[in-house]
Formats: C-alpha cells, sequence, structure tokens
C-alpha cells in the first residue's frame, strides 16, 4: 500500500477505537490466516466470582479463610476472586508467612503454622497431594459447566475445592462468527484446564483448543504455527500474553489489559471490545484493496 493509504488507514483505525502503532500491522492484517485468543480477560470479562466452596473437614469459612489469606498476596484474578469472597463474608485474613507463586499453577504459604496450598490439579499432584475418585469426579461435573476449580490442600491433604466461574462477554461469540466468515482459523489458548476451556471455547463457537498451556509456552504456540506456514494474530490481555503478542505477525492487545500487553501489542483495543478485531481486520482489507 502507499505511504498516503496507510497513514489514512491508521487515522480511520484511532476513530474507531483501534490503534493501529504501524503500518506493518495494518499491512499483515490483511494476509492473517489463524487468530489465537487468551481466553481470561479476553474472551471472558476477566473478573472470576467463587460460585461454590466445598469443604471436607473444616467449615466452609474456615477453608475460605486460609485460601483468602494466601490469595491475597497473589495478583492472579482467580486469587482476586476468592478475596473478594472471603470479604463479602466479613472474614478478616491472617498473617502470610513464606509465601511462593508458581506461575500458572498456583501458590504457597503457611497461615497459622499450616502449610496451604492453592492451584491445579499438576501443582498439587508436583506436592504430592492426592485427590479420591470422588474428588476427580466432582472436579470433573464443575468443569464441565465451564467453571474453574481451585484446589485447596492444608497440610499436605486435599481440604477442599473452590469453585469459580467467569463471565463471557457479550461481544465475544459474535466476533468469532465474523471471523469465521473471513475464513481465519480460530484457536482458544488458555492456562486452564481442558474441560472448562472447552466448555466455555464451545459457548462461544470455538473447536480448536489448547489448554493447561504454561503462561511462558503461549509464545512457543505461536511460533509453531507460523513455522507450519500460518500468518499469526494472538489476542490477549495478561502478562502472560505479552510474549506471545511480541511474537504473533499482528499482536492485539486489550485496551484494559496490563502495561506490558499494551506495550507488546502491534494493535490496542481501546474499547476493549473484540469485535474491533475484526474491524480492524476489514479495515486492513480495505485500505490494501485500494492500492492494488
Ligand atoms: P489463563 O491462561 O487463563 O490466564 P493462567 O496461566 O494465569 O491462566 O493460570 C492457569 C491456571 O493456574 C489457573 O486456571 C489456575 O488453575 C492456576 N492458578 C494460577 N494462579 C493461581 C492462583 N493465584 N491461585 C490459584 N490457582 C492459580
Ligand atoms: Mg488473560
Amino acid at each position: 500500500a502507499t505511504p498516503t493509504a496507510i497513514t489514512v488507514g491508521l487515522g480511520k483505525g484511532a476513530e474507531l477505537g483501534i490503534l493501529i502503532k504501524n503500518g506493518d500491522a495494518l499491512e499483515i492484517s490483511e494476509k492473517l490466516t489463524t487468530i489465537l485468543f487468551d481466553k481470561t480477560g479476553t474472551l471472558t470479562r476477566g473478573k472470576p466470582e467463587v460460585t461454590d466452596i466445598i469443604s471436607f473437614e473444616l467449615d466452609k469459612n474456615e477453608l475460605l479463610f486460609y485460601a483468602a489469606t494466601v490469595e491475597s498476596r497473589s495478583e492472579h484474578p482467580l486469587a482476586d476472586a476468592i478475596v473478594r469472597k472471603a470479604r463479602a463474608e466479613n472474614l478478616s485474613l491472617g498473617e502470610v508467612e513464606e509465601f511462593d507463586s508458581f506461575g500458572g499453577k498456583g501458590v504457597k504459604a503457611v497461615v497459622n503454622a499450616k502449610n496451604i496450598i492453592i492451584g491445579n490439579r499438576s501443582l498439587l499432584r508436583e506436592k504430592n497431594i492426592e485427590l479420591n475418585s470422588e474428588n476427580e469426579a466432582n472436579i470433573f461435573k464443575i468443569e464441565k459447566d465451564g467453571k474453574t476449580v481451585i484446589l485447596v490442600g492444608i497440610d499436605d491433604v486435599l481440604a477442599g475445592l473452590i469453585a469459580i466461574a467467569d463471565t463471557i462477554k457479550p461481544n465475544t461469540a459474535n466476533a468469532i462468527a465474523e471471523l469465521k466468515k473471513m475464513d481465519l482459523k480460530i484457536t482458544m489458548i488458555t492456562g486452564d484446564n481442558e474441560r472448562t476451556a472447552k466448555a466455555i471455547a464451545s459457548q462461544v463457537g470455538i473447536y480448536n483448543v489448547i489448554s493447561e498451556v504454561l503462561p511462558q509456552d503461549k509464545s512457543a504456540e505461536v511460533k509453531r504455527l507460523q513455522d507450519a506456514g500460518e500468518t499469526v494474530s494472538f489476542v490477549g490481555d495478561g502478562i502472560n500474553d505479552a510474549p506471545a503478542l511480541a511474537q504473533a505477525d499482528v499482536g492485539i492487545a486489550l485496551g484494559s489489559g496490563t502495561d506490558v500487553a499494551i506495550e507488546s501489542g502491534d494493535i490496542v483495543l481501546i474499547k476493549d471490545d473484540i469485535m474491533d478485531s475484526v474491524a480492524g481486520i476489514q479495515l486492513s482489507k480495505k485500505v490494501i484493496s485500494r492500492v492494488k
């Protein structure tokens, strides 16, 4: 495209709330073959809420006290949901010692001399905390509903489960449908477990799902697709997503995303509406076709 066409395109994008940082992003957008979407905070609102607390021995609020006390030190959206739930129950939190976090898996700390570990199955398995078949069945059922289950271990024993649900953004399914009409391959990529990921994906019309991906491995997935000949866009909002946004041919960051995500993206959706990723691609097609 001519420099003038690009300048006009960038200006038009800005008017629509689509901040395109460079002309290259506009030109490449027209050639995309695959779009990868982060789940939490991108397709979903990223404001999860605790829906169920299942405690095996302790009083529910006691389990919540331990979980929320540890999670008060984490910045993960799931941690925030647990802390908000404790606040809603008027619990005052305890003191946290020896806090440690395992990126994309969970956290641990000592509270009232008890070893608390909170996270996904893989983390609890690593710490030799066993799940019986009844627990497994329970977890599967909750995950099939599209909820995320957080496991709480206290002193090496599984003490309870916390189910957390996030809401799908109102425009997600429409945006996915529009992108499919453009013949783009669509994939969801997430650190969350397979069942929860698939349940959310199928509600928005996405059938390719890459789940249980560690934060540092999202960009490797982008690279793998590029090596297979795809021209890839990655749409995300989190700190986790920054390397993938940078690796993608066109990184699209949400305006409400973390600063590093916004810095790493080539395009920023100011209004936070993923329908604007559709508008951005349409805009690039228009700009490119006008000079052909
Ligand atoms: P996403 O790709 O959806 O943003 P993450 O990679 O951040 O997910 O996290 C993946 C999984 O790790 C979560 O679904 C959760 O099971 C677990 N996890 C991560 N951080 C925490 C935490 N602070 N507390 C409990 N679980 C956590
Ligand atoms: Mg996210």
